[in-house]
């Protein structure tokens, strides 16, 4: 089963999506995760992933989608995908039901959290201390959040038209929103 979450940063994606790799035994997928990882080897594109990220602005989908296509084509991992942060642009999505449609899967349910700028702010606030992200500061989590309206609005839209789209409302407690989750996959 493959699934999205989609939602602004801050919307409980992270957490759903490793209770749903449990769960279904798939794998995550994380573009910040990956793209952090990046930053790590302290390569070339590693640099100016680490500037994008500090801006509060997205990566580009070049690099995002490279990524993003050695996962899809990992035959261990067929039909076994929680994407967590991915798409994030019109252009990301096409291309992942490019992707998913040429090695013959699909998208099974599709997540949208619905969480208002506040309650992201008060979040991401709090992660900051646990988490100690360089991009959880409060003008980069306000950065984020408008390119997330801008750029990642348009995918809600395109999501919202297939039937496998669901809307949660992510302000409610983490339980509440799993049995949600829960409730549509029917697993
Ligand atoms: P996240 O961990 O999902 O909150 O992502 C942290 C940052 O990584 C974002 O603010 C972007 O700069 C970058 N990023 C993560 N996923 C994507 C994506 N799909 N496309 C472009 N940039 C991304």
């Amino acid at each position: 089963m493959n699934i999205i979450l989609f939602g602004p940063p801050g919307a409980g994606k992270g957490t759903q999506s490793k209770y749903l790799v449990d769960k279904l035994n798939n794998f995550q997928v994380s573009t910040g995760d990956i793209l952090r990882e990046e930053i790590k080897k302290n390569s070339d594109i590693g640099q100016q992933i680490r500037t994008n990220m500090n801006e509060g602005k997205f990566v580009s989908d070049e690099i995002v989608n490279a990524l993003i296509k050695k996962l899809i084509d990992d035959p261990l991992k067929k039909n076994k995908l929680i994407f967590d942060g991915y798409p994030r642009s019109l252009s990301q999505a096409q291309y992942l039901d490019l992707l998913l449609d040429k090695s013959n899967q699909k998208v099974d349910h599709i997540f949208f959290l619905n969480v208002n700028k506040d309650i992201i702010i008060e979040r991401i606030e709090k992660r900051k201390i646990i988490e100690n992200r360089s991009d959880d500061n409060t003008d980069t989590i306000l950065k984020r959040y408008d390119t997330y309206m801008e750029t990642t609005r348009p995918v809600l839209d395109y999501y919202s038209k297939n039937p496998n789209f669901q809307e949660i409302n992510g302000t409610q407690e983490i339980d509440q929103i799993t049995k949600e989750i829960d409730a549509f996959i029917n697993v």
